[in-house]
């Protein structure tokens, strides 16, 4: 029988050839590219966890058969989660039961977290996502120029009216790399009132952990983020690890930045008590390790039981 899941981290390196996935911001006509720094002060392109979470919470929300299992506010998607639960924000109960009755209501809100500012009471997200970067030496930018043109008759009509036809240059980047990803997804947290240490009474946890897997899942399938209307990433392939704790003991996150990453997993792994690696070299075989992972219970904290 396999052990019960506590944490998993995916790492692994991505190849995106011709995208846009997040920019710094347009400047007039002109769009900037994510720039993010090393610690050996090396320059690379990035798309930022935020992005990268968002998808991930939309997947939740889109595979979710019964949108039942959401409050009001996640049930449209809206990003401040309970904060907008009208009925939550005027309780006056203690600040346990509140994030108990939150945990509860929604699968979202347990699972991605969320700030309830009435009365400040944080839940922070069971799922993380760093920074994808471009592996130095192994990514390259360019910025393409594209030109809007008035139609036809529109322009004739301002000719006949002596103006100037309009056409409206504007700069977009385009990038093509191999990216590092990092993502750790916590079980042991899922309906965990982090102000009691107990388990949400009513919480489906295990239903909340399958529907967190098969959201990675779809989140790997096809790239999500900016501009992909226009430059929908050429994706080639993503190998890696998915790393398992079993144990109440931190998943390693070896970051894929270094070529050497697999090795240090498979010597960690050895080293740590409790930590199982899957590795995979295709998104088949990532689906296939994922799916072997959904049919094992979630972690249970002995101190989170009454
Ligand atoms: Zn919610």
């Amino acid at each position: 029988m396999s052990e019960p899941v506590f944490e998993i981290a995916i790492l692994g390196r991505a190849v995106w050839n011709l995208h846009s996935l997040n920019n710094e911001g347009t400047v007039g006509n002109v769009t900037e590219p994510r720039t993010v720094i090393l610690a050996d002060g090396t320059k690379s392109d990035g798309i930022s966890g935020e992005m990268l979470k968002h998808v991930h919470a939309q997947n939740v929300w889109l595979l979710a058969p019964d949108k039942s299992v959401f409050c009001p506010p996640c049930r449209t998607l809206r990003p401040q989660r309970a904060d907008a639960n009208k009925q939550l924000a005027k309780s006056r109960q203690q600040a346990a039961d509140i994030l108990d009755a939150a945990l509860n209501l929604c699968a979202l809100c347990d699972l991605h977290g969320f700030l309830r500012t009435e009365e400040a009471i944080p839940r922070s997200s069971t799922v993380e996502f760093g920074w994808a970067v471009g592996i130095p030496d192994a990514f390259y930018r360019d910025v393409h120029v594209h030109a809007r043109h008035e139609v036809e008759g529109r322009v004739r009509a301002r000719e006949q009216a002596e103006e100037t036809p309009v056409q409206m240059v504007y700069h977009r980047p385009t990038r093509s790399g191999v990216y590092a990803i990092v993502t750790v997804f916590a079980p042991w947290r899922i309906g965990l009132n982090e102000i009691t240490y107990r388990y949400a009474k009513g919480v489906d946890r295990q239903a909340r952990y399958r529907l967190a897997m098969d959201a990675y899942k779809a989140t790997f399938a096809r790239a999500h983020g900016a501009m992909t209307s226009t430059r929908l990433p050429h994706f080639e392939e993503f190998k890696g690890a998915v790393v398992v704790s079993t144990r109440n003991f931190p998943v390693p996150t070896p970051s894929p930045l270094r070529p050497e990453y697999l090795g240090a997993l498979d010597r960690l792994s050895k080293a740590t008590e409790g930590v199982e690696v899957h590795s995979f070299t295709a998104l088949d075989e990532l689906f296939g390790v994922l799916e072997d992972l959904k049919q094992r219970l979630v972690f249970t904290l002995e101190a989170g039981v009454e």
